[in-house]
């Protein structure tokens, strides 16, 4: 199988983790179906544990869509806030830091719609 070329702008997609459910046609982004989605500050001790599940189960299946994408050269397609700057779902404009957390990675999300817990 042929790997596809690595791209630096392909890199750094945090800011797309939020949007990780599987069920299609449905806005995804801030975790509809699941309540407010998490700030990307969040401590993971801080996380309420039914919380900390749900992100840990779409976390995971965003590994198999990201996956996915990546081969089928569409991951860029599928960003929902990561590069962008107004929130799909409430139209805000979303937060930027260049670099955060242990990974030093880019990260975008919306102060609005995703909790903060610390
Ligand atoms: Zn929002």
């Amino acid at each position: 199988m042929k790997r596809p070329p690595r791209r630096p702008d392909c890199g750094g997609e945090t800011g797309a983790a939020r949007s990780t459910s599987a069920s299609p046609g449905r806005p995804e982004y801030c975790g509809d179906a699941v309540g407010p989605g998490v700030h990307p500050e969040s401590r993971i001790g801080a996380l309420p544990p039914r919380k900390l599940s749900e992100l840990i189960d779409q976390a995971r299946e965003y590994s198999f869509d990201f996956l996915r994408w990546k081969r089928e050269f569409v991951l860029k397609k599928h960003y929902q806030v990561h590069t962008k700057t107004i929130c799909p779902r409430d139209g805000q404009r979303l937060q930027y830091r260049k670099q955060l957390g242990r990974a030093q990675r880019r990260a975008f999300w919306c102060a609005a719609c995703q909790r903060l817990y610390e």
